[in-house]
């Protein structure tokens, strides 16, 4: 391997950046269908400032910087936490090194559904589940009743309420936002005309029968 690079293994599509005494760094989450990122770091210089306008330039190994950026990332779920990223040992990460790394995301991320599961268990509230939560039980593929909040929501245009990406019709206003859909779920009539008349959008329908929860 080059004399002063080092390589981060990133295991998921988290992307970080990250601001530090010695620059400004990204580390890149993995593009669709990759099974890791690599971001290769050089080595820097930190300065020092030792007063009356003294300065000093420490040397950072490229490995220094790689595993200073690792330790900010997997600090920061608490203790044991583990967010996937670690600096190879060559060029590319031998399998020993990806088994050994997945093992541990995987143990951090169960430990995350757990502490979910709990939190739901004690107040039932999507405010109290949060983001690294939900994408441990999206990874390990859990089908989670606390998951559903993190479906894509959009503004109803009819009422301003949120509705879930994707339903045809809204359930708090029942305007109309796919029509198609909705024709073919009978849930509307099938458009004779392009322009349907508004007082047709307005027009009370029956809720779509998705397993959605309550509206919050
Ligand atoms: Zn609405």
């Amino acid at each position: 391997m080059t004399q002063g690079t080092a390589v981060i293994v990133n295991l998921t599509e988290q992307s970080w950046t990250l601001h530090r005494s010695y620059g400004t760094y990204q580390v890149r989450g993995c593009a669709p269908g990759e099974p890791y990122a690599l971001i290769p770091l050089s080595g820097t210089r930190a300065v020092m400032d030792l007063g009356d306008k003294r300065t000093l330039e420490v040397p950072i190994t490229a490995r220094e910087v790689a595993q200073d950026l690792c330790r900010e990332i997997n600090a920061d779920g608490g203790e044991d936490s583990f967010f996937g990223v670690f600096v190879a040992q060559g060029e590319r990460p031998e399998d020993d090194e990806l088994t050994e790394a997945r093992r541990r995301l995987a143990v951090f991320y169960r430990s995350m559904v757990a502490s979910a599961d709990r939190e739901w268990e004690r107040s039932h509230s999507y405010l109290f589940i949060n983001d690294v939560q939900r994408r441990a039980a999206r990874s390990l593929g859990l089908e989670k009743e606390w998951f559903y909040q993190a479906r894509e929501t959009s503004d109803c245009p009819g009422c301003g309420e949120k509705v879930r990406a994707g339903v045809a019709v809204c359930k708090t206003c029942g305007a109309i936002l796919d029509r198609d859909k909705a024709a073919k779920l009978g849930l509307a009539p099938v458009p004779a005309v392009v322009h349907a008349p508004a007082v047709e959008a307005a027009k009370p329908a029956p809720a779509p029968t998705a397993s959605a929860p309550a509206r919050r």
